[in-house]
């Protein structure tokens, strides 16, 4: 099963960095409000260049001067499925394409989740939607009421302020 990864991240503007393995690399978005559970929540990702593989452990503070000065924990993480029958198309077509459903099976967010891109085929704004499933929760506010790392347990100002010291 392939990987996703979110990373809350506290650059010069906090967002969320969502990402799902394709082909090897992390396939990034960045979401300024985080992933919703209320399928009437379109979340805007703006695709963002490609991570690596190993990046998505990363956990930590980025040092000013460099791209992405910041704190970022490890929001959440699982595997993923994509939800196109018989994987047709794939994951990595349907981006290329624009379209993409899959399932997540991670710690805070589970169930089906939807990427579009819009405003044309060179765009990169995509919107981020749950899936109208069992898993779907207009109720719940994970980015809110779960701020913590699922790594460490710590939350992204807690790695900023040990940072600091
Ligand atoms: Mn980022």
């Amino acid at each position: 099963m392939p990987l996703f990864v979110i990373q809350k991240h506290k650059a010069s503007t906090l967002h969320y960095d969502f990402r799902l393995e394709v082909d090897g690399v992390l396939k990034s978005w960045a979401v300024p409000k985080g992933p919703s559970t209320d399928p009437r929540e379109k979340r805007l990702a703006i695709m963002t260049e490609d991570h690596s593989m190993e990046y998505g452990d990363f956990e930590g503070v980025i040092p000013e001067g460099e791209y992405g000065a910041g704190a970022v924990i490890v929001w959440d993480r699982g595997t993923y499925k994509n939800l196109k029958k018989n994987n047709n198309p794939t994951i990595s077509e349907g981006i290329k394409e624009g379209h993409i459903i899959f399932y997540l099976n991670g710690i805070k967010l589970k169930g089906g989740y939807s990427l579009t891109r819009f405003r044309g085929g060179d765009s990169n704004h995509w919107l981020l939607v749950k899936m109208d499933d069992t898993e779907a929760d207009a109720r719940r506010n994970p980015v809110n009421t779960q701020p913590e790392s699922v790594i460490s347990g710590k939350t992204i100002e807690e790695i900023e302020k040990n940072r600091k010291k």
